[in-house]
């Protein structure tokens, strides 16, 4: 039978716009569709807007460490509709750019709700197109758990389009989104309070690592109340909201932010007229090449709940891509070892195990923890600790794991990543020569196992 495609992406975000393009370049016909935005949630309401924020307010910290080198500012005043203009019109750009990329490299661009209507036919806008393969990468969508007066609540989708900066600012979650907007929140200016039901956020990343950030977040005077969780909210006369926690207590606040995970986004798919299942967890189920249930349909990205950041994503379009058209350069995706940071303030970066994880799985660990004050904070009256770890396994001498929190964490962590991935010793980082004078040297000069 002769389709009108070969390949039918639904979804222009991080891993759909990456297999439409790979894939038109291996010669085959492709379309796209795209309900909301060219770039998806990493363009729009994801990575890039977020990390433009944390420089945002990452500028609060230049300005105070200014006076130690000398200079005197005037009292500076913060325009949050200057930066979020701004923030616009970058993605503004990075839109047109992502709809040239697509467009010149032959694909097919359909703006439009798509859904499915069986195993090779996906519906546009009443208009039916038939495909040899689809792939589903529609990504996820904020959740917000049911509780009364949710409606008050935004979630990470509303926040970078707020008018005005809020005066007090609750943070519900203790993840990724919930760390980094608390940051760029309270850098901002905004009296901000983060809420985690458990007892200590950023559950599955590495135990010194979640102690050392709460010090650091706690010393910069971010309120972080945990084992706390909201019951209900209402609105308040005066138009402030109010948050009933479960223990009784009564916040009042301008503005309840909600991250509390993210949901794959299968509204209206039309998944009932295909044969594709999904996982114990609601998300699309797949084997280990993307394939769907439904043998013409695959799927990558957050919709499939495995690995929910964007170069994963990538990653995987590009698998999806090779596979079917392009086998002989095909690689399946490696998902050990992949580095990541949380863009806190300070941030975070790892990449391997965490110090837990190494025991769980039986190896006989040796750790390496050094903390100290960056050179740059010497000549300023702030106390911040930069915190390095390595998880060492004790018997091969490996390197399990590095961990960082500090300045430009994510920018060293991903050099180290090379090094995890090509397997490198504890010996090969300490015959590493350091570059001098850095923060990043540290991670080849821990001699001394500290446990
Ligand atoms: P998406 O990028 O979400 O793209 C899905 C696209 O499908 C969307 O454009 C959507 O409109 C479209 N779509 C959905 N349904 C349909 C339909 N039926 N028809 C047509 N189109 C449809 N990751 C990082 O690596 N680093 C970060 O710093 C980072 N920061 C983040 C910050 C925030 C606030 C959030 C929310 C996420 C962040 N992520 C980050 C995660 C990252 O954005 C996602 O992992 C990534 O975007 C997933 O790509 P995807 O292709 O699966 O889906
Ligand atoms: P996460 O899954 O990372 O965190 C969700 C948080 O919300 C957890 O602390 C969880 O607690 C808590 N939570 C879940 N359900 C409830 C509930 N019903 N009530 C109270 N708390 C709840 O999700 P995020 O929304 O922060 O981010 C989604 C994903 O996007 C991330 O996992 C990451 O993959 C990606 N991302 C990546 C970024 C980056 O690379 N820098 C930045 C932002 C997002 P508990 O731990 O107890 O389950």
């Amino acid at each position: 039978m002769a389709y009108d495609f070969d390949l039918f992406v639904i979804g222009a975000g991080s891993g759909g716009v990456r297999a439409a393009r790979f894939t038109a370049g291996f010669g085959a016909k492709v379309a796209v569709a795209e309900s909301r935005y060219l770039g998806g949630t990493c363009v729009n309401v994801g990575c890039v807007p977020k990390k433009l924020l944390v420089y945002g307010a990452h500028v609060a910290d230049e300005l105070e460490q200014a006076a130690g080198f000398g200079w005197t500012l005037e009292e500076g005043h913060f325009d949050w509709g200057t930066l979020i203009a701004n923030k616009n019109r970058e993605i503004e750009r990075l839109n047109g750019i992502y709809r040239n990329l697509l467009v010149n490299s032959g694909v097919t661009l359909l703006q439009g709700h798509a859904r499915l209507t069986g195993a090779n036919e996906v519906e546009v806008d009443g208009q039916r197109y038939t495909a040899e393969h689809i792939l589903i990468a529609t990504g996820g969508w904020p959740q917000v758990p049911d509780i009364p007066g949710k409606e008050l609540a935004i979630t990470s989708n509303e926040a970078f389009y707020l008018k005005d900066l809020p005066r007090r600012v609750l943070v519900v979650g203790g993840g990724y989104i919930a760390v980094e907007f608390a940051g760029i929140f309270q850098g901002l200016g905004a009296a901000t309070t983060l809420l985690y039901r458990g007892d200590l956020f950023l559950r599955g990343f590495d135990g010194s690592v979640r102690t050392h950030l709460k010090e650091e977040l706690e010393k910069r005077g971010l309120d972080l109340q945990f084992n706390a969780d909201i019951q209900r909210i209402d609105k308040l006369e005066d138009g402030s909201l109010k948050a009933t926690l479960k223990d009784g207590r009564e916040l009042v606040t301008d503005c309840v932010f909600y991250a509390t995970g993210r949901r794959p986004m299968l509204d209206n798919l039309g998944l009932e007229n295909t044969g594709v299942e999904l996982d114990a967890r609601g998300y699309i189920r797949v084997d280990q090449q993307y394939q769907t249930t439904a043998p013409s349909i695959l799927a990558i990205g957050d919709v499939i709940g495995r690995v929910q950041l964007t170069p994963v994503a990538l990653a995987e379009g590009m698998a999806v891509a090779r596979r079917l058209f392009k086998p002989e350069q095909y690689r399946p995706v490696d998902y050990q070892n992949i580095p990541t940071a949380v863009f806190s303030q300070p941030p975070i970066g790892t990449v391997g195990l965490t110090e837990e994880q190494a025991l769980e799985a039986g190896h006989k660990v040796q750790v390496f923890e050094s903390r100290f004050r960056a050179m740059k904070l010497t000549l300023t009256d702030i106390q911040e600790k930069t915190l390095m770890k390595l998880v060492v396994d004790a018997e091969t001498d490996k390197v399990l794991g590095c961990h960082m929190v500090g300045p430009d964490a994510g920018e060293i962590i991903q050099g180290l990543g090379v090094a995890l991935k090509a397997g490198a010793t504890k010996q090969q980082f300490d015959e590493t020569i350091g570059v001098h004078p850095t923060a990043a040297e540290e991670f080849v000069t821990m001699r001394t196992a500290t446990r």
